[in-house]
C-alpha cells in the first residue's frame, strides 16, 4: 500500500539523520550488522529501564560477559551484582537463564526466527521482533508503548476499546508497515525513537516530525487526546522494616528468598508485613537488640507496589544470632542489592564508603520523616 511505504521510506531516512548514538546501535567492522548477543543484553536491561540508565550500565555488563559463552558460565549471583542499579532483577535471571539454553540448545548463537527466539526465557513478541528485525534484517514487527502511541496518533485512532483489542490493533498495523519497509529492522527502530524523541507522551514535538503530513492525528488537531490515558492499576501496600545492624565493620545482612519481589537480593535484615510496619518493640525483638532507633522513612513505587521503607538503627552490645550474615562493609558493593536496599546502606553515616556505587533514586522514593513508634 502506498501510505505504508511513504511512512516506512520517511521513518527510515528521517533515523538515519537523527538517531540517537547508542552503545548498542554499533555495528560489527566486519559484518556490517549487529551483535545478537549486545542486542539480547540491551533490550533486556531498556525493559522498564530508562535509555540514560542503560547506557550507564550497558558496557560495564559487556566488560564482564563479553560473549554468550562467558555470561551462561558465570554464577547467578556475579550477573545480579553486575545487574545492580538496573532494578527488575528477574530480567537478569532471565537473560542469565536464556544465554545458558542459547550455549546448550543453539551451539551459541543466537537464533534467528522469532519461535525460537521467543523459547528463550525472558523473551516475548516485542524482543523476538527486535532482534529478529533490527538483527537479522527480517520484516517482524515490533509494539512498545511508543510505538503504540506512534501508530495510533498517525492513524488517528480515538476509539474507546479494550486494551486487548487496541494491542491487536498496533500489533496488525505495525506489522503491514514492517512488511513495506526497505529496511524492517531501521524501520522498527525509527518507530521506537520516533515516540521516545519526537512524538512524545502529552503534547508531541509535530514540527520536527518525518510524519508530520501522513499524520491523521496531527491534521485532525487531536494529538493530544491521543492515546486515551489507561487507567493505573492499584498499587498493593508493603511494609519493610529495615535494620541496619553493625559490627566492627561488618554489617547484618540476608539474602531474599528465591522468588517473589527482588528474588535473591542482598538486604539489610529486615521485617516484612502487609498490614502495618513493625513497631520499635517487634524490631527489637526480632533481632535481640538493645533498642532501635527510627532513622528514615521513604516510599519506593514498583510496578505492583508501594513499598514503605521504615529504617532503623539497631543497637546491641552482644550480636545477635539466627538471622542474616555479618558481612564485611568492603564486600558490600560487589553483592546484587534492590536499589532502595543500597540507597539505605549507601547513606548511612560511617557507612560512606559505599557512595558512588550507584543506586537508582527513583522520583517516587524520596525521604520522609522517620516514623518513631
Ligand atoms: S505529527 Fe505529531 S502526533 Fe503525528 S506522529 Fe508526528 S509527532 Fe506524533
Amino acid at each position: 500500500m502506498e501510505r505504508d511505504r511513504r511512512i516506512a521510506a520517511r521513518l527510515v531516512e528521517w533515523f538515519a539523520t537523527s538517531a540517537r548514538d547508542l552503545p548498542w546501535r554499533k555495528a560489527d567492522a566486519r559484518s556490517g550488522r549487529r551483535d545478537a548477543y549486545r542486542s539480547l543484553v540491551s533490550e533486556a536491561m531498556l525493559q522498564q529501564t530508562q535509555v540514560a540508565r542503560v547506557v550507564e550500565k550497558f558496557d560495564g555488563f559487556i566488560k564482564q560477559f563479553p560473549t554468550v559463552n562467558r555470561l551462561a558460565d558465570a554464577d547467578e549471583q556475579s550477573v545480579l551484582a553486575a545487574w545492580s542499579g538496573l532494578g527488575y532483577y528477574r530480567r537478569a535471571m532471565n537473560l542469565h537463564r536464556a544465554a545458558k539454553l542459547i550455549v546448550e540448545e543453539f551451539g551459541g548463537e543466537v537464533p534467528r526466527e522469532v519461535g525460537a527466539l521467543r523459547r528463550l526465557p525472558g523473551v516475548g513478541r516485542y524482543t523476538a521482533g527486535a532482534i529478529a528485525s533490527m538483527v537479522f534484517g527480517d520484516a517482524e514487527p515490533l509494539v512498545d508503548g511508543n510505538v503504540q502511541r506512534v501508530l495510533l496518533r498517525v492513524e488517528g485512532r480515538e476509539v474507546k476499546e479494550t486494551e486487548r483489542a487496541r494491542e491487536a490493533w498496533v500489533w496488525s498495523r505495525a506489522e503491514q508497515l514492517v512488511k513495506a519497509a526497505k529496511n524492517p529492522g531501521a524501520m522498527n527502530e525509527a518507530l521506537m525513537e520516533l515516540g521516545a524523541t519526537v512524538c512524545v507522551p502529552g503534547t508531541p514535538r509535530c514540527g520536527e516530525c518525518p510524519l508530520a503530513r501522513l499524520c491523521i492525528a496531527k491534521r485532525e488537531g487531536m494529538q493530544e487526546r491521543i492515546p486515551k490515558p489507561a487507567k493505573s492499576a492499584a498499587k498493593r501496600d508493603v511494609f519493610h522494616s529495615v535494620v541496619v545492624v553493625r559490627s566492627r565493620g561488618r554489617v547484618l545482612l540476608e539474602q531474599r528468598p528465591p522468588r517473589g519481589l527482588w528474588a535473591k537480593m542482598w538486604q539489610a535484615v529486615t521485617i516484612e508485613r502487609s498490614d502495618r510496619p513493625a513497631t520499635r518493640a517487634e524490631v527489637v525483638r526480632s533481632f535481640a537488640l538493645s533498642d532501635a532507633i527510627p532513622r528514615a522513612a521513604f516510599d519506593h513505587l514498583t510496578s505492583h507496589r508501594r513499598v514503605r521503607f521504615e529504617v532503623w538503627d539497631g543497637r546491641t552490645s552482644d550480636f545477635p544470632s539466627g538471622r542474616g550474615v555479618l558481612v564485611a562493609t568492603n564486600r558490600i558493593p560487589a553483592l546484587p542489592m534492590s536499589n532502595p536496599q543500597r540507597r539505605i546502606l549507601a547513606s548511612w553515616p560511617r557507612l560512606a564508603r559505599f557512595g558512588g556505587i550507584g543506586y537508582d533514586c527513583r522520583p517516587a522514593c524520596r525521604y520522609g520523616p522517620g516514623g518513631a513508634r
